[in-house]
């Protein structure tokens, strides 16, 4: 087990990892973030900041020799840097996890090889691919298999001519073709492994996207209880066969009563910020845990919750001049708690901050969430 006041090592700088150094610095650790940004919200707070490239060998060797394990919040970061760390500390999760997470085409394929649901697709790598892929997939939706996030690197396609544009658009990459699905719903497991192969699932949250970007998350999710069970057997399996340690999310689609898996995040996911506010031990106490050894702490839910995204967009008003947006709308709501990033600057679309309102009846949580989303001046606009 390790320990504090040990010093953990921290892939990358955004709010995941800022909120993973919050509950590292609550329980007695130091941490130290890695991250090429000099802003970075999880540097800012970090006991040290190493601002340099991912793959930059010197400032990685200064990790590895400041830390007692490694983990990471970015899915992006390079296989080959997890593997070079490994060889001085334990790095969670593992290299070859965090590869099959970060390429969908690896991580499609992962699926389909091991039995697990998945929509219909294609694996692109070269146009000859589109030319041949089955008609039956067709509207989709083409995504890059590397790098995309909140609907970046994603084009909605009716049919194989525009698929062709996509690709070419995309710098003719390895992307996959999905099948466009009818989503009834959108749901996501979020759960920690441990090294000996213990498992703790959160409860399931259900999830709506605006522009293609998390929007709102309800706890519980208003799904079937069999359904929710089903997909936390489906992401126990997927941390089983990827041999996991430390915080995974699943992302579900659920399309005619039957579960999908979207996709996998190889850290704590956006979907589970409301653990913080909402669950005996959070997401990101679960990931410190793994890390250290430590014995995973219960997820159960002690309330019902709401969580809001709160994005770039908020920052403009009306005639697009840049503000703050009026905190003091939030803070007048009792059970609500605003989390806010400290990003330098707020741009269309980028996650800013976030709340989360807590109450024991899930109803009410949600009316009240929903009131102050509207009151602090999210609009609904349409998807
Ligand atoms: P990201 O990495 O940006 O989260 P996702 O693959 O999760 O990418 O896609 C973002 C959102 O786009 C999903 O949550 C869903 O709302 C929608 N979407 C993605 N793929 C499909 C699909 N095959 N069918 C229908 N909707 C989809
Ligand atoms: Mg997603």
């Amino acid at each position: 087990m390790i320990l504090p006041p040990a010093t953990l090592g921290m892939l990358g700088g955004g709010q995941l990892g800022r909120f993973f150094v919050s509950a590292a610095h609550e329980m007695g650790y130091k941490v130290w973030v890695l991250d090429p940004d000099p802003n970075s919200p999880a540097g800012l707070i970090a006991d040290h900041h190493i601002v340099s490239a991912y793959d930059d060998y010197t400032a990685l060797d200064e990790l590895a020799n400041g830390c007692a394990a490694i983990t990471t919040e970015f899915e992006n970061v390079p296989a080959t840097t997890l593997d070079y760390l490994a060889k001085f500390v334990p790095v969670h999760p593992s290299a070859s996890a965090v590869a099959v997470c970060q390429n969908r085409v690896a991580e499609k394929s992962f699926l389909a090889d091991n039995g697990l649901p998945h929509g219909p697709f294609a694996a692109i790598r070269c146009e000859e691919n589109l030319r041949t892929a089955d008609e039956s997939l067709f509207p989709a939706v083409l995504k890059v298999a590397r790098f995309g996030y909140d609907g970046k690197g994603q084009a909605r396609v009716a049919n194989r001519d525009e698929a062709l544009h996509a690709f070419h658009q995309f710098g003719g990459e390895s992307c996959v073709l999905e099948k466009m699905l009818k989503l009834d719903s959108e749901m996501s497991v979020v759960l920690a492994r441990d090294e000996a192969g213990n498992v703790r699932c959160f409860p399931a949250g259900e999830n709506s996207h605006r522009h293609g970007i998390l929007d709102v998350t309800i706890m519980p999710a208003r799904i079937e209880p069999v359904l929710a069970a089903r997909a936390r057997d489906v992401a126990q399996a997927i941390a089983e066969r990827l041999d996991y340690v430390g915080t995974l999310g699943v992302e579900f689609f659920v399309c005619g009563g039957q579960l999908v898996v979207n996709e996998m995040a190889p850290r704590p996911h956006n979907s589970g910020h409301h653990t913080i506010d909402a669950c005996v031990t959070s997401q990101y106490e679960q990931q410190v845990k793994a890390l250290c050894g430590l014995p995973l702490g219960e997820p159960r839910a002690h309330s019902a919750a709401v969580m809001v995204n709160l994005l770039g967009e908020l920052w403009y008003d009306a005639d697009d001049n840049y503000r703050e947006p009026d905190w003091s709308v939030l803070q007048a709501v009792p059970n609500l708690r605003v989390h806010l990033y400290a990003k330098h600057h707020a741009r269309p679309g980028r996650k800013m901050g976030h709340f989360t309102v807590i109450g024991e009846n899930a109803e009410q949580v949600l009316a009240t969430a929903l009131q102050a989303r509207a009151a602090i001046g999210i609009r609904d606009d349409g998807h």
